[in-house]
């Protein structure tokens, strides 16, 4: 079975559950490791939600509504991101993670989108406690992206709905990144690299629907591409 690395967060269990549930072993990993010991024979990276990215960590000025991680904890999900994309890793990256993955390869974040995005709707959803798979908004999906071919059972033309728990996004997108999906006040929603084996960022929840299956084909996918790695299948042209 393939290993995924699930960097640690106060909510956990969804992620690792998302991720068992399609074949995988999970190997939480936090600041108190290096990040060489925590990815060592791994062949997944799965970035998880939480606070924000210190501004100061992509050279901006800090807006008051942000929000401090544990300390250490932006240093290393970057380092994280720099060693997995040099190994060709698989990674997936959620909420936060697609924001640490954005800073990480040199972009930068809107650091708070109700105060600083005119006109956006709301981002931010409270999880009610019996219906974890409410969804809050639509995201309209780049066609021919590996993010509208996951989600092809889902979409309706180009659009489907998903859940919300955010009040920041990416701002200036990560060279060689690609926007696949935006909500439909323009904040974005997933990005990817496509010169990468399998290297894709929601600013969505889907591994709250571990039970129903929505968002299902997004671990599958993830977990095939880290699978193939441990066959030592060459995917690189596939
Ligand atoms: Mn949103």
């Amino acid at each position: 079975m393939p290993l995924i690395a699930v960097s640690g967060c106060r909510k956990l269990e969804d992620y690792r559950q998302a991720v068992a549930n399609v074949g995988a072993d999970v190997r939480i990993v936090d600041v108190s490791m290096s990040v060489g010991d925590a990815l060592e024979d791994v062949d997944g990276l799965l970035l998880t939600g939480g606070e924000d990215v210190a501004p100061e960590k992509y050279g901006e000025s800090r807006h008051a509504a942000v929000a401090d991680a544990a300390p250490g904890r932006d240093e290393f999900e970057i380092g994280l991101v720099d060693a997995a994309r040099a190994r060709n890793l698989p990674l997936f990256a959620i909420c936060r993670g697609i924001q640490v993955l954005n800073v990480a390869c040199g972009g930068t974040l809107v650091q708070d989108i109700p105060s600083q995005v005119p006109g956006a709707a709301a981002h931010r959803f409270p999880v009610p406690p019996h219906e974890p798979f409410m969804l809050a908004h639509e995201i309209w999906v780049e066609k021919d992206s590996r993010l509208a071919d996951l989600l092809r059972d889902r979409l309706d033309q180009d659009a489907c709905r998903v859940n919300s728990r955010h009040h920041q996004a990416v701002k200036a997108l990560a060279p060689g990144f690609c926007v696949t999906a935006t909500a439909p006040d323009g904040i974005v929603e997933a990005i990817e690299d496509p010169a990468m084996r399998f290297c894709l960022g929601v600013q969505w929840h889907p591994e709250n629907f571990w039970r129903t299956g929505e968002f299902r084909p997004l671990f599958e996918a993830f977990v095939e591409a880290a699978s193939a790695r441990t066959r030592g299948v060459d995917t690189s042209r596939m």
